[in-house]
């Protein structure tokens, strides 16, 4: 949390709100207070680089976890696939409407913002492709983090779903491995980002 007191940086600390300068740190280092040994500020080291490949994986990993089979079901002695895309039509032909919709939001269209925001931010630190639209893209991002783990939620949905509407046996697939591996690499896309020097850099270069 930092303010402009007299034009000049104060940071305060979250812990026990104690006022300080703001520091300027390199890359790894942290500061903490003096009164609280609360860590108030953190350079994060490779950050940019870091969330760039995270999120590069999580980009590859998107078709296998949207398509492939997530679970099995034996369904009347029959076997049947099931992929989260899957899940949704069948909640649709079902008329569970507004559940197929949250599913669809929370498990699949929010992550897949959240991802290509990520790749975005990272991709524009990495080549110095700064625009003053950055400034606004990176508030809106801010604000998708509240809903990120979701997904993790409307996951669970989806399966309980799946076992209440119909007396099945389910087994673990290949999607749900995917889907999980997706998860970690868009969490740790988004972790990578350095918030604090994010801003700083484009407050440096957008903000008189
Ligand atoms: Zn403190």
């Amino acid at each position: 949390m930092t303010k402009i007191v007299n034009n000049k940086q104060l940071i305060a600390c979250q812990q026990c709100d104690a006022l300080y300068d703001k520091p300027e740190l390199k890359q790894g280092q942290r500061a903490k207070c003096v009164r609280c040994g609360n860590v108030m500020a953190e350079r994060k080291v490779n950050s940019i680089e870091r969330s760039f490949h995270w999120s590069l994986a999580g980009t590859l990993l998107l078709v296998p976890a949207i398509l492939l089979p997530l679970m099995g079901v034996t369904l009347a002695g029959q076997y049947h696939h099931a992929s989260l895309l899957d899940c949704v039509v069948v909640l649709i032909e079902r008329e569970y409407f507004m559940i197929a919709m949250l599913v669809f939001l929370f498990a699949i269209a929010v992550p897949v913002v959240r991802l290509a925001g990520a790749l975005y931010i990272s991709y524009s630190f990495k080549f110095n492709q700064l625009k003053p639209s950055l400034l606004h893209f990176c508030r809106a991002f801010h604000h998708l983090d509240n809903w990120a783990m979701l997904n993790v939620f409307m996951l669970g949905i989806v399966v309980s779903m799946y076992k209440l509407l119909d007396d099945t046996q389910l087994s673990v697939n290949m999607g749900l491995l995917a889907f999980i591996l997706w998860l970690f690499s868009s969490t740790m896309a988004a972790a990578a980002l350095d918030q604090d020097y994010i801003w700083q850099k484009l407050e440096d270069e957008f903000v008189d």
